[in-house]
């Protein structure tokens, strides 16, 4: 086994520990995702042999294939990244989860094409906190909608939000606009009392995330070294 995969675990496992810890969460509140894009599968193998099972992927084509190639362990695949309409039939197909869904045309789609012999879809919200331009997600004020629509949508389970912040180094900085998101979060389950998911944090922000009540946090270069 790889000593250095198996101590980036280690490492990212005890953040998380210790930012609960700080928040006075209890650990087990706090899934961690992998974000394996442009890994390799042998990565995803060492790091299921270690105990992980939920991997995030942002690349539909290269999703796919990797999970085709790892067909024969249990693990659970979110999407991450931005939907282009023309590969919602494959997302629908091969994945547990859909953490980037920000528009009606993408949940008519995924709900339409999520295959009858499978379960149904959990589906995340993703808002663009800070409405950067350019950034996928939708306005805060959309969510409400967005999520009338999925709950109305027999093949897909409306789970909660995932927001990815705009950049920022200093640690109240980062838990301010966690914050907000908790925010949104905490109306959106007022109305819909089946949601259970925030996904917040990355490897550069997961503490903030923890401390303002994420309980998924995705990490990608801190289990996997710098992506080429
Ligand atoms: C790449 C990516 C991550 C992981 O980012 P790291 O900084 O490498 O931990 C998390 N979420 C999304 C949506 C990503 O695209």
């Amino acid at each position: 086994m790889n000593q250095i995969a198996r101590k980036r675990l280690e490492t990212t496992l005890e953040r998380i520990r210790t930012a609960c810890q700080a928040a006075g969460r209890e650990p087990q509140t706090v899934r961690l995702l992998a974000v394996s894009k442009r890994k390799p599968v042998e990565a995803i193998r060492e790091l299921h042999g270690l105990g992980q099972r939920a991997f995030g992927e942002n690349y539909v084509d290269e999703a796919v294939a990797k999970i085709e190639a790892l067909g024969d362990l249990d693990l659970q695949w979110h999407y991450i990244g931005p939907i282009q309409s023309n590969k919602t039939k494959l997302i629908a197909a091969h994945f547990d989860w859909v953490e980037s869904l920000d528009r009606s045309k993408i949940v008519r789609r995924l709900n339409e094409q999520r295959p009858q012999a499978l379960a149904p879809l959990n589906v995340l919200i993703q808002v663009n906190i800070d409405e950067e331009p350019q950034k996928a997600g939708c306005a805060p004020d959309e969510i409400e909608a967005l999520a009338g629509q999925i709950a109305d949508s027999d093949r897909l389970i409306l789970r909660g939000l995932m927001a990815i912040p705009a950049p920022r180094e200093d640690h109240e900085e980062q838990r301010a606009v966690f914050a907000r998101l908790r925010e949104l979060f905490e109306k959106l389950q007022a109305d819909h009392p089946e949601v259970d998911t925030l996904s917040a944090g990355m490897s550069a922000d997961l503490e903030a995330a923890i401390a303002e009540g994420a309980t998924l946090v995705r990490i990608g270069t801190a289990l996997f070294g710098l992506r080429d």
